[in-house]
């Protein structure tokens, strides 16, 4: 195909009931008219968490308030394509039969009661098995035609269950020849995000919010002239909206600059998004598919000129991990073992500082990752601990961190100054700092009840700049 295709991908409240559908479907035919497009469907709002309530129902073996939940979704799904056909004037039915393999599913975790990672990957997917369907006969309805692509066919992962990463080498020839081949015969492939499959044929999952992924990935493997990720926001604005309600819009953001954010909570985009895009060098075009005449934000390799904070995100669900003692002073290597012991129990750490005095190291980890973190640390340095050279490992729970991220602040003197004045008169008591050697980013941990106060004090910083 000589010409670029643009891939569009709709989150799930852009895809949240019928009308929502019918809208994504313009949204489809007006940029089809422009160039070929390959879209990408999240489920619908809500359906993912249902499907991950009911397998935890079924574990518990409640399995009647289990089965209530497939029936609800086989019910929501049924009235969204009947009034699809309704709006769209054509005929959108749904084939509900795949619940079948939901139920059963859900019936071996009920049956076990255990939910191992591989079977809640497999509850997990029916989401977007069900949304890309509607959404391709909710476009060949409305006379643009479409076939519905389950990722699965394609898309091959890791087996790490819950955020699988994607074999590119393995997938992009896949891609290619899928997308294209659905392309040539003058239809819209619509892929299912999130999901894919390991080397032993298992559905995997590429996170939560993963099919911005997806987008990214066969934008990537397509070498698409742009991945728009529509959603229910103007675009990637200067804090989350929710904290902070008058945040502005960043019309154009840098490729480190959304790496940033996102890493450090910014929900609107996925941060496994942004590795593909950068290496084929793919503008992610950030969009609201409730104002589409809203520009939103351009994500490339350039960043728009100016000093100073551009953006400040926020992530809760952390938890700090200290190791303390006079025995660290002028050893080498102590920071080297740190790293290591934790890299071998697969934990990865979201944030490291050593203090100057070198009689501490500091290390942000999620929640989940706390007990293995603390063994794999206790293990490591149990010489160090019985001769009283490190005092011990400490956990301290209900983490926050808070990042600060704009290209401008670099060579910018005083900035963190700025920032630990704002935070401290804030009331905000700083646990531990980090700032990435980039210097597009200053990031601290907090007590996570404070973070909306951190990041509402901070935005005042951004907006006086
Ligand atoms: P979708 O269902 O379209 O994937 P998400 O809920 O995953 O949507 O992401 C969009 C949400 O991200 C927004 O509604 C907003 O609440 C949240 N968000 C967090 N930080 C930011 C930010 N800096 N800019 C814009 N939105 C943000
Ligand atoms: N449906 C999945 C989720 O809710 C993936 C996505 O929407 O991006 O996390
Ligand atoms: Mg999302």
């Amino acid at each position: 195909m000589a010409e670029k295709v643009a891939v569009h991908k709709f989150g799930g409240t852009s895809l949240g009931s019928a009308e929502r559908f019918v809208n994504a479907a313009r949204l489809v035919q007006k940029a089809a008219a422009e160039g070929p497009v390959a879209v990408v469907a999240s489920a619908m709002s809500g359906v993912t968490d249902r499907l991950i309530a009911a397998a935890v129902q079924a574990e518990r073996g409640h399995q009647a308030a289990s089965a209530r939940v497939v029936a609800e979704l086989r019910q929501r799904h049924v009235e969204t394509a009947a009034e699809i056909t309704r709006l769209a004037g054509g005929a959108v039915t749904f084939d509900g039969s795949i619940l079948a393999e939901l139920e059963t599913a859900l019936s071996g975790v009920a049956l076990l009661r255990e939910r191992t990672p591989r079977v809640a990957d497999l509850i997990s997917s029916f989401g977007e098995r069900l949304s890309a369907p509607l959404l391709a006969a909710t476009l060949s309805a409305m006379g643009c035609p479409a076939r519905a692509l389950d990722a699965r066919a394609f898309m091959v992962t890791d087996d790490n269950h819950g955020s699988a990463k994607c074999d590119r080498k393995k997938s992009d020839p896949k891609i290619r020849r899928s997308l294209l081949g659905v392309l040539g015969k003058g239809m819209v492939p619509v892929v299912t995000g999130f999901i894919g499959r390991s080397p032993k044929g298992e559905t995997t999952t590429l996170g939560r919010s993963g099919s911005d992924t997806t987008a990214a990935l066969l934008g990537a493997a397509i070498g698409a002239s742009a991945v728009v990720i529509w959603t229910d926001v103007d675009g990637v604005l200067t804090a989350d909206p929710r904290i902070v309600p008058e945040a502005r819009l960043l019309p154009q953001l840098s490729y480190r600059e959304a790496a940033e954010m996102t890493y450090f909570g910014a929900k609107v985009l996925h941060f496994p998004a942004v590795l593909p895009a950068i290496a084929e060098s793919i503008p992610l075009i950030i969009k609201n598919s409730f104002r589409p005449e809203v520009a939103g934000t351009t994500i490339s390799s350039e960043s728009l000129p100016g000093k100073g904070i551009r953006a400040i995100s926020s992530m809760s669900g952390l938890c700090l991990i200290s190791l303390d003692g006079r025995g660290m002073m002028g050893v080498p290597g102590i920071a080297a073992r740190v790293f290591s012991a934790i890299a071998r129990s697969g934990v990865s750490v979201m944030m490291f500082s050593q203090a100057s005095s070198e009689q501490n190291i500091a290390l942000v980890v999620p929640a989940r990752d706390r007990d293995a973190t603390v063994e794999a640390l206790t293990q490591e340095f149990r010489l160090e601990r019985m001769t009283g050279m490190i005092d011990g490992v400490l956990a301290r729970p209900n983490i926050g961190v808070i990042a600060a991220v704009g290209e401008g602040m670099r060579g910018t003197p005083g900035i963190a100054a700025r920032v630990f004045e704002a935070v401290a008169a804030a009331g905000v008591n700083v646990e531990v700092i980090a700032q990435g050697s980039s210097e597009c980013n200053i990031s601290f941990g907090i007590d996570e009840k404070d973070a909306p106060a951190a990041v509402r004090a901070l935005h005042a910083v951004v907006t006086a700049a």
